[in-house]
């Protein structure tokens, strides 16, 4: 088996290497220190591509695959491990579900502004008494028409303070117990939706976790995700009709920025 990176990943290695020594390690102790969000850091991270990594460009990502994804974030998080998660939660946690199991006019809404880094997306599964054993969550969602009454509080939400949308995890049919959990994506500003506390552990808390509380909030049905009927194929890209119909604006190209070694 060959383990070596090949010449297009040496040249990101590269590339991304000297964008964290001079953009992300400069700032590593104070963001350890104050727990801000560093929203300058990521807008400059969003122009290189590195908010959407791995998905395809018609989707708003970089069109890269999944070994730059590893490579891109152990780069950050060697100059700075909170960046690096900041980073992850946004590619991997937030996107890449709604890459995997959203409808077209999911990726369109939910996808693809966030994977071009204009908008930040963080994930919401742990509750205060629920971490390991997530499927433990107590968080309720009661259909009522078209939409869902979702009450509940999550813990430790990575960019919870930031996010413009949370992908929440729920249970919709508490009798099944945690084959009643779907989750739910919540835009920053739906009535009945909060930023709760920040969470502090040991005095450090590096990647703006948050608590997200919901009180009798009503969330669209249509915004559910993995719903099998609707759900584009895994791992696939839009369809190009679908492609066609998204806002025509060049994607942040990674490729294109590849510096010769
Ligand atoms: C910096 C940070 C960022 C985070 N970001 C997010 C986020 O973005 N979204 C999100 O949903 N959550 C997030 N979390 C929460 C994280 O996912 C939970 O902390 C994790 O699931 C562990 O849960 P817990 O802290 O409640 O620990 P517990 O589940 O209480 O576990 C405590 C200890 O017991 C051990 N343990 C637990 N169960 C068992 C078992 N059955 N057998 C043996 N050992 C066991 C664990 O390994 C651990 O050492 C974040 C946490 C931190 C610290």
């Amino acid at each position: 088996m060959n383990l070596e990176l090949t010449e297009e990943q040496k040249l990101l290695q590269k590339t991304v290497r000297e964008f964290a020594e001079s953009e992300v390690k400069p700032f590593a102790k104070e963001l350890d220190e104050t727990g801000h969000f560093p929203r300058d850091t990521f807008k400059k991270a969003a122009e290189l591509g590195l908010t959407g990594i791995a998905f395809p460009e018609a989707e708003g990502g970089a069109g890269f695959d999944h070994i730059a994804y590893s490579i891109v974030i152990e780069e950050i998080s060697r100059c700075c491990a909170s960046t690096g998660v900041i980073l992850s939660v946004q590619n991997s946690l937030y996107c890449d579900p709604i890459h995997r199991f959203g409808t077209d006019a999911q990726k369109k809404k939910f996808l693809l502004p966030f994977a071009r880094g204009e908008k930040i997306g963080c994930y919401a599964l742990t509750e205060p008494q629920a971490g390991s054993n997530a499927a433990a969550l107590q968080t309720k969602a009661a259909k009522k028409g078209d939409a869902y009454v979702v009450n509940g509080t999550k813990a430790w939400i990575t960019n919870g303070g930031a996010a413009d949308a949370a992908i929440v995890y729920v249970n919709t049919d508490p009798p099944k117990g945690e084959r009643g959990i779907t989750a739910l994506v919540v835009e920053k500003g739906t009535p009945g939706f909060k930023v709760g506390k920040e969470e502090k552990k040991l005095g450090i808390n590096a990647t703006a976790c948050c608590e997200l509380v919901f009180t009798d909030c009503e969330i669209p049905a249509a915004n559910r995700i993995g719903t099998k009927a609707k759900a584009t194929k895994s791992r696939f890209p839009l369809s190009m009709a679908a492609a066609s119909a998204l806002p025509r604006k060049p994607p942040a190209s990674l490729k294109a920025r590849l510096k010769p070694l």
